[in-house]
């Protein structure tokens, strides 16, 4: 579904991303892990279009997207700082980007009351944002990531900013909704655990590169390096 070949950004003369080899195949959940600059959301920025590469190629059900901008590459985006709309209410929110792309005023209003009940926030189309709670927020944010029926969801960090028990609530959400739509996802987290209870598979990356990947389980057992291992919090 997603594949990255050779994929290499620079900044300057710091290699940022270093000819990553990557496949996501449809319906998969795919995590990204590892240290603060190792790469992550670079990479997300590329298969977006939002960055560009020096060298390699993205391909999104076998087309190479290289040449296609932000908008027509099917893709739906959640970063961290989810940047909603505080003025705006909820399902203004949520039906941005609907009424770009042709749906009509009745379509934008039927999809947008759908995708606010998948997220648990049945009925909140005229709630202020600025008046929701953090956790109110992300649901917001994924319902508007999910407007579009993209066919691959990214998101960076989408639960960053929330305390440890909302984040379990909701990965455990995230995790049902996203195998009942059969979503393709790469996700970005700084959280193991996160990781683990998303993901089908995960990728470790460290200096641009991957240092390992494989099922959750497979990454746990047996770390590749020391380096993973570590990461992994093992200190043996
Ligand atoms: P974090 O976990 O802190 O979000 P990350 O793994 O997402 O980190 P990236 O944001 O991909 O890391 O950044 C990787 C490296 O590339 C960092 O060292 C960063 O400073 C550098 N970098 C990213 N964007 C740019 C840019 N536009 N110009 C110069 N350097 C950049
Ligand atoms: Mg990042």
């Amino acid at each position: 579904m997603l594949r990255l070949e050779g994929v290499t950004v620079r900044f300057g003369d710091r290699t940022v991303l270093d000819a990553v080899d990557l496949d996501v195949a449809e319906h998969e959940v795919v995590c990204v892990l590892g240290p603060s600059g190792s790469g992550k959301s670079t990479l997300l920025r590329v298969v977006a279009g939002l960055q560009r590469a020096d060298a390699g190629r993205v391909f999104l059900s076998g087309e190479d997207v290289g040449g296609v901008p932000v908008h027509r590459r099917g893709v739906g985006l959640m970063f961290q700082d989810h940047q909603l709309f505080p003025q705006r209410d909820v399902a203004a929110n949520v039906a941005f980007g609907l009424r770009t792309r042709g749906a009509g005023r009745d379509e934008a209003r039927r999809r947008v009351a759908e995708l606010l009940d998948l997220v648990g926030l049945p009925g909140a189309g005229r709630r202020s944002v600025a008046a929701l709670s953090g956790g109110e927020q992300q649901r917001v944010a994924l319902a508007r990531a999910l407007a579009p029926s993209p066919r691959l969801l990214m998101l960076d960090e989408p639960l960053g900013q929330l305390d440890r028990s909302l984040r379990e609530r909701l990965v455990t959400e995230l995790r049902q909704l996203f195998g009942r739509l059969g979503t393709t996802v790469l996700a970005v987290t700084h959280d193991q655990g996160e990781a683990f209870a998303l993901a089908d598979r995960v990728v470790v990356m460290r200096d641009g590169r991957i240092a390992q990947q494989g099922t959750p389980r497979e990454v746990w057992r047996r770390p590749a390096s020391e380096f993973v291992a570590r990461f992994l919090g093992f200190d043996n």
